[in-house]
């Protein structure tokens, strides 16, 4: 680092995100991606004249993305915001709504980014732990005097916390927002959404990265009530307001109204995370209950980290985490019925 970095950057851990290797082609079952490409509209958005309009700023108001997003939701255009990604949204919540004196609260095993977010915005932060079977409690979130940010369903875990629960949650933080990152809510979960109107501290966060296959055209949004999403708003406006690219808004647009091939593809992925979760269990793998696209899963026989750098070897990619509690785990992503029986094979190889 050079002299002139920023105090308070000092002892700010990055995000690492799961790695994207270039040296051989590689099964990728690490970064939760979706297997099946985006839809038919969103391809056609790619042409030459959409690329000629590149010229032109993008429109801050995404107004046709926002109309088809309304639509589809059932909601208020002044309901949703989006972002270059969700991580985007959820860099606005913690800068809108965590105050240093009160700060964040979210779980100690959760999607790593909260804790990064935290520290960059220099907040006070609790980590509240999981129980032993990696639920979450939510009495445990009640009357936290913090702004709450719980995945649901959660990551790694993959185990999903029920819309009463998450009720009862924003009642008893009537003084705080509650953030909900439903990154992997279209895999069999249950959204917040319908609950917007009735709680004032309600952000519903999603992204068109996991369900979508949009990983890389960068989109994700925030649903909550209207003063919610002006002050989100607030903190795009004072930050980037061109923060989604043109292709990106039509694609998107494009995306969320071709619900037959988003249902089609989720599925799809549904049906084989069945699968994959019998095969593993038949081989004596310590499966967690999953509602999104991977699976969290332990051997009986390997090391979390030996298996991982096995199967690397022969060039299936999952991600481990280095982390206590959750070392022997591997998060597995759903990838297609023909890259989860080759992981399968591996598997078996390996643990002969
Ligand atoms: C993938 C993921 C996100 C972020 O996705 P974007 O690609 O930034 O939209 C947010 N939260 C969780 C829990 C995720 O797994």
């Amino acid at each position: 680092m050079s002299k002139f970095l920023s105090q308070r950057l000092l002892s700010l851990a990055p995000y690492v995100p799961g790695e994207q290797p270039q040296d051989k082609k590689y099964i990728k079952l690490n970064t939760n991606e979706n297997p099946y490409p985006p839809c038919k509209g969103a391809f056609e958005i790619m042409n030459d004249t959409e690329a000629a309009n590149l010229k032109l700023y993008s429109d801050p108001e995404c107004k046709l993305l926002t109309k088809a997003a309304s639509n589809h939701f059932g909601i208020k255009p002044e309901n949703i915001i989006f972002g270059n990604g969700s991580d985007e949204i959820l860099a606005f919540a913690f800068t809108a709504f965590c105050d240093k004196d009160t700060g964040a609260a979210f779980p100690n095993i959760s999607y790593g980014f909260y804790k990064v977010f935290a520290e960059l915005n220099c907040l006070d932060y609790t980590e509240i732990p999981l129980n032993e079977d990696f639920t979450i409690n939510p009495e445990n979130y009640y009357n936290a005097g913090k702004t709450i940010f719980i995945a649901n369903p959660n990551a790694p875990t993959g185990i999903m916390l029920s819309v009463s629960d998450i009720e009862n949650i924003l009642k008893n933080n009537p003084d705080n927002v509650v953030v909900i990152d439903e990154a992997y809510v279209d895999f069999g979960g249950e959204s917040c959404v319908p609950l917007i109107n009735k709680y004032e501290n309600l952000l519903v966060v999603q992204t068109f990265s996991k369900s979508r296959s949009l990983a890389g055209a960068r989109l994700g949004f925030g649903i909550g009530c209207k003063e919610l999403i002006d002050d989100l708003q607030r903190v795009r406006n004072s930050n980037n307001p061109y923060n989604i690219n043109r292709l990106t808004q039509a694609m998107g647009a494009a995306s969320i109204t071709d619900f037959d091939y988003f249902k089609e593809c989720t599925n799809k992925i549904i049906s084989t995370r069945t699968y994959l979760t019998d095969e593993l269990q038949k081989r004596n793998f310590a499966v967690l209950s999953s509602k999104t696209n991977f699976v969290f899963a332990k051997s009986s026989k390997t090391k979390g980290e030996d298996l991982y750098l096995k199967l690397k070897e022969k060039g299936i990619l999952v991600r481990y985490f280095n982390k206590t509690i959750i070392n022997d785990y591997l998060r597995i992503t759903v990838g297609t019925d023909e890259e989860i029986k080759s992981l399968i094979s591996a598997i078996d190889e390996i643990e002969v």
